[in-house]
């Protein structure tokens, strides 16, 4: 898979265990050790308590699309479009929303709500970047679909 185009990221203090994990393709989030809260982008303090006791946790499961936009634009050359970006929250972690691509299905298939796996792909400057694989839903959607019957 080719790199994905844009302006590599500004690694600081704070973000270093981010694309470290990153590179091994894991997600990891800040969570207060003080309040719990979690957060993301990587902050160095809690954004709830402003607590700089943070730590990191690894998120694994699926999580959902809370928002979505379709970028048809040719912002720079090489750029393909149109492609999808997604802000994607899980349930198991609540205050944290991630952003990026989505992968796995045509861009105008993204939808609220849908169900998404956390990929790395490279991205500018040799960066592992956050991307998201579209999960085919099995059985019943998010939310509200009662008991199944058949
Ligand atoms: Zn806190």
């Amino acid at each position: 898979m080719t790199a994905t185009v844009g302006i590599p990221p500004a690694v600081t203090e704070e973000t270093a265990a981010f694309w470290e994990a990153a590179a091994e393709g894991r997600l990891l989030v800040e969570r207060c050790a003080g309040c719990g809260a979690e957060s993301f982008p990587p902050y160095g303090m809690c954004r709830a308590c402003r607590s700089r006791a943070v730590e990191h946790v690894e998120i694994t499961g699926r999580g959902h699309v809370y928002s979505f936009t379709v970028n048809y634009q040719r912002w720079m050359p090489g750029l393909e479009v149109p492609y999808a970006l997604v802000l994607v929250e899980w349930a198991d972690h609540p205050g944290v929303r991630v952003f990026g691509r989505l992968r796995g299905c045509p861009p105008e298939d993204a939808a609220v709500g849908m169900t998404v796996e956390v990929g790395f792909e490279p991205g500018p400057g040799g960066y592992a970047v956050p991307s998201f694989v579209a999960v085919a839903d099995v059985g019943d959607g998010i939310g509200g679909t009662g008991d199944g019957g058949e």
